[in-house]
């Protein structure tokens, strides 16, 4: 007999990381609880840099707009030197957006703001975090997880096929898996505090006594509040006075003025670095997603956007597997996130040692663009495709026509919860047979899309008679020619699209 289950999934904390999973787990259907034990939204700005491709998945998600509308550009910084005189450098290296890449700068956004956006468009889909509700223990078995649950109405059971740990770098789900952190200590102590105040303009982002470790400290205009964020350096040991009175004292003492006066601090915290790697992802019917999986420095604002693209690479396969995909489905998860992880703790690590040195300037190595799966047991490509879009990549977007005539975008028609494929002057007869959740087209003179100004031809080197296949998460699964179409069966049952699930 089938088990009844309370929900497919638990997921455990409602940050970055279990809401973004939560809005893909509401549009595909599948059923959750989104539990979080604070009472209340964490108010902290945090990870305030949204990267090019977290963006893009942004507006799958359909919130991007509504995060431009709330946040801003970074500004420009303005370094001070000790007599008080200054130079001002852009922050990010300018790149012009292209029609493959059509967000090319990070966006600035405190993350209560970010969380916010994202909550409402849950509640769009018709759900919530339950606030006040923590997970207190859990136990697995072949056949799903018993979790208990602690509000204020006393002690659940709940029993799920699932159980994500999206509970943060001090998991507790992590913990009571037994799952090793390693990594190390950064030997950095910082202070991070949103404050009102007066004395400094807000169209520069204002840094002081910038490359002296003991001295520097930076004041950040948050884009979409009346805040700035202060950061800066402290000693490794000691207390911390985070009062209004207490950073006023140290932002006069660093940046050498008497003249910037704090009114009220609304968040503040004193935190050691640290850079730190799960070893496993997952343990049978549990996963960790964000900073329960992985956490390092703040340089780069790479934080939040890799916890969102966690629970963006779980969110389909989860869905996947429970409407009948196999389960070794979900050992990509861990196969393709976990080196993600570990390059970004390398990224961040090295930023924060040029940051030392009073360095700030970031690139595209920070955009996430680049991101991919190539070597992931999900990329199929034959024959192999040198020096070209390859299977595992980022899927770039490209202007399209409909056969209709009108304008669209690569991006409008991978948007959603469906696979892709897209047949590029191919031969209607060879079209594989239809299949709920993925989507055909053909493009070409007699198909549906027109390709007039080869944007997609060029974007993605296909040539005459070429299909590709398109995750869910914007990732090309699968690039083959039509002769080789027969491997394409076998790929689409790993992922729960095989031609016998659905028979005509
Ligand atoms: C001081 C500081 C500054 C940072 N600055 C940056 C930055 O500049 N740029 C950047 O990109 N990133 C930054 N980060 C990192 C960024 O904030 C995190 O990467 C991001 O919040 C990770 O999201 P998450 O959802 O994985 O975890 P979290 O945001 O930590 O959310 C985890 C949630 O789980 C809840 N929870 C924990 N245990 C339980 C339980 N047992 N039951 C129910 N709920 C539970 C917690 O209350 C919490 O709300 C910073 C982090 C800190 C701490």
């Amino acid at each position: 007999m089938t088990e009844k289950f309370a929900a497919d999934v638990l997921i455990c904390g409602a940050g970055a990381a279990g809401l973004a999973l939560a809005i893909d787990l509401a549009r595909r259907g599948i059923s959750f609880r989104l539990i979080e034990k604070m009472a209340h939204p964490f108010h902290g700005s945090r990870g305030k840099g949204i990267q090019p491709r977290t963006q893009e998945i942004f507006e799958d998600l359909g919130i991007l707009d509504r995060i431009v509308a709330a946040g801003g550009a970074y500004p420009p910084e303005r370094k001070y030197d000790h007599h008080g005189s200054y130079t001002d450098a852009e922050v990010m290296e300018h790149a012009d957006t292209t029609s493959a890449e059509p967000y090319q700068l990070p966006l600035m956004l405190p993350q209560f703001l970010t969380e916010a956006v994202m909550r409402e468009r849950l509640l769009e889909l018709g759900h919530r975090p339950e606030f006040g509700c923590e997970l207190v223990g859990f136990e697995q078995d072949s056949g799903g997880v018993t979790a208990r649950l602690a509000g204020n109405g006393g002690e659940e059971a709940l029993r799920v096929r699932w159980l994500v740990g999206a509970d943060g770098g001090r998991s507790f789900v992590r913990h009571a898996l037994g799952i090793d952190f390693p990594g190390k200590t950064l030997g950095v102590r910082a202070v991070v505090a949103d404050v009102v105040l007066t004395g400094l303009t807000r169209d520069v982002w204002h840094r002081f006594s910038d490359g002296d470790m003991a001295r520097q400290i930076s004041l950040c205009p948050l884009a979409g509040t009346e805040m700035f964020q202060i950061q800066g350096p402290i000693p490794l040991d000691g207390d911390i006075d985070l009062s209004a009175e207490g950073l006023a004292a140290m932002v006069a003492a660093r940046a050498n003025r008497d003249d910037i006066h704090i009114q009220s601090v609304s968040w503040s915290s004193a935190y050691t670095m640290n850079a730190r790697l799960a070893d496993r992802y997952r343990i049978g019917r549990v996963f960790l997603v964000g900073d329960a999986a992985h956490i390092h420095p703040p340089t780069g604002g790479q934080g939040l956007n890799t916890s969102v693209q966690d629970a963006y690479n779980l969110g389909w396969k989860l869905a996947a597997v429970a409407n009948g995909a196999p389960d070794t489905l979900l050992d990509s998860y861990e196969e393709e996130r976990r080196p993600v992880a570990a390059a970004m703790l390398g990224l961040a690590t090295k930023l924060l040692d040029a940051q030392k040195q009073g360095e700030m300037r970031r690139g595209r190595e920070v955009h996430q663009l680049d991101i991919g799966y190539p070597g992931s047991s999900l990329a199929l490509e034959q024959p192999r495709r040198i020096g070209r879009p390859s299977a595992g990549d980022r899927a770039p977007d490209a202007p399209i026509r409909g056969a209709a005539g009108q304008s669209t975008r690569l991006f409008d028609l991978l948007k959603g919860t469906h696979w892709t494929l897209v047949g590029y002057e191919v031969g209607r007869g060879s079209m594989p047979s239809p299949r709920p959740n993925m989507r055909v087209h053909i493009v070409g003179p007699h198909g549906d899309m027109i390709d007039d100004g080869s944007h997609l031809r060029d974007t993605y080197a296909l040539s005459a008679g070429d299909w590709m296949l398109v995750r869910p998460d914007g990732y090309i699964g699968a690039i083959l020619p039509t002769g080789k179409l027969e491997i394409l069966e076998g790929y689409l049952a790993q992922v729960g699209l095989g031609a016998d699930d659905y028979p005509a």
